[in-house]
């Protein structure tokens, strides 16, 4: 049979079970501290500025383990050998929710590349994360189709970008 008092880890005093929350996970099957215990503990940690700042970080911690298998000292090591910058482009601009740079890794193997701005990481997703693809695309900007096509004149020119030549 289960004992009627329980000490609690908090004030230390001996308590009738039903003071404490139970807790099935247990060998007693309850909290290890008081009911009074346990509120006043979750009601400091409330008020505590300090609180969601931690909250976020382990938040964040979580998120890069379980997406991406890395620790954030890992992360802070990314974020030494880039200078804080995106890898791509140079910018610092992080993601709108956590302000951090996107952790980029390769959808095949799963491992961490670098770390990459919004705008990079979209990017290549958009080109599927091909090497000939985002080539093609450079090239692409570089020789564009329009430099090897005489273009139709215009009756109304704007600007001064398609200068059609009169011999
Ligand atoms: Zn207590
Ligand atoms: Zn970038």
């Amino acid at each position: 049979m289960e004992k009627e008092y329980k000490t609690c880890t908090g004030c230390k005093k001996l308590k009738p079970r039903t003071d404490f929350y139970g807790h099935p996970a247990t060998r007693s099957k309850l909290h290890s501290r008081c009911k009074e215990c346990f509120k006043s503990s979750l009601k400091t940690s409330r008020l505590n500025p300090d609180h969601k700042k931690r909250w976020a970080e382990y938040q964040w911690r979580s998120v890069l383990r379980r997406l991406y298998g890395i620790e954030q000292e890992d992360y802070e090591n990314f974020l030494l050998a880039q200078n804080n910058i995106c890898a791509i482009c140079g910018n610092n601009t992080g993601s709108a929710r956590t302000s951090k740079l996107h952790v980029d890794h390769d959808a095949e193997t799963g491992k961490v590349r670098g770390l990459l701005c919004s705008q990079c990481n979209n990017g290549l997703g958009r080109f599927h994360d091909s090497p000939d693809l985002l080539r093609k695309a450079a090239n692409y900007i570089e020789n564009p189709p329009a430099k090897t096509i005489q273009l139709q004149a215009r009756k109304h020119k704007r600007g001064d970008g398609n200068k059609v030549k009169h011999d």
